[in-house]
């Protein structure tokens, strides 16, 4: 028996998918046969590659530009006839304590992590409503729970999109659509790649498992909560994170 055979034909938008855990993420789903269209801001020939190893479709399109929003639907419908998957991953860091902490990058950060979910589900949710039925996983962080010194902008937008999640789950339950989150530890991928070495010391002692992720980790857990293993599952936050914050 297939687990996830639920999957087989449905259509999925995911933000930032070209490299990391998004990239991950769009390999799973296409492994389980969803359509997939992903958006990518810079690297075009990353995203190129993963379109022909496995058949996704690929747009430029910065998630922080709320007009690309109505543009990205759209196209996902007129291509796909309908969307039944968004997965919200696209995310940047600007790390600074507070007191070096510049307005630009931290507007940067929400824009980018925060108010392009927002615009998204904004615009996805007639659509699901419509239809009665979709599945919204958006990718936060466990710093957005617990938060993080060094981290203010970044895990303040985590945990803005943990809210999100959570009231958006409230608006759209009623009409069997599921909004839930994942909140990854650290995971190895060109985000974490540039940390120092006392910082991956720190977030390997703190797992349970004694070991950091890897984006399949994450894409696994994305996997789950749109398939109809998770129909009764949503406002929730799945960690993902070897068990680095319990
Ligand atoms: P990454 O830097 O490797 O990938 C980030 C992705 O977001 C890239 O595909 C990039 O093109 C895309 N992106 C960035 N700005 C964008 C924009 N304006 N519009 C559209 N796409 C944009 O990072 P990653 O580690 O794969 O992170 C993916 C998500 O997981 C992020 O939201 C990140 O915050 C979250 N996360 C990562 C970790 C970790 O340890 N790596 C931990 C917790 C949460």
């Amino acid at each position: 028996m297939n687990t996830f055979a639920s999957l087989n034909g449905k259509s999925a938008i995911v933000t930032g998918g070209s490299r990391g855990i998004g990239r991950a993420i769009v390999t799973r789903l296409r492994q389980h046969n969803v359509s997939v269209l992903f958006t990518y801001v810079q690297a075009r020939e990353e995203a190129e590659a993963l379109c022909a190893e496995t058949g996704a479709l690929a747009i430029n399109a910065d998630a922080a530009d709320p007009e690309n929003a109505a543009m990205l639907v759209t196209h996902a419908i007129e291509t796909f006839g309908q969307i039944d998957i968004l997965v919200l991953n696209a995310g940047i860091t600007r790390d600074r304590v507070i007191w070096k902490l510049l307005e630009a990058d931290f507007d940067q950060v929400m824009a980018t992590n925060l108010k392009s979910a927002f615009y998204l589900i904004r615009e996805v949710a007639p659509h699901f409503r419509e239809r009665q039925s979709g599945k919204i996983v958006t990718v936060s962080s466990i710093n957005g729970l617990r938060g993080k010194g060094g981290q203010v902008a970044y895990a303040t937008s985590k945990g803005g999109l943990i809210a999100l999640t959570k009231s958006v789950a409230r608006e759209l339950g009623p009409k069997n659509v599921q909004v839930n989150a994942v909140a990854p530890g650290f995971i190895e991928t060109d985000m974490t790649r540039a940390a120092s070495q006392s910082v991956r010391d720190i977030a390997l002692a703190e797992t349970a498992l004694g070991r950091l992720g890897q984006p399949q980790h994450v894409a696994d857990a994305v996997l789950f909560l749109v398939s109809d293993l998770a129909d009764h599952i949503t406002g929730q936050v799945l960690q993902v994170d070897g068990g680095q914050l319990t």
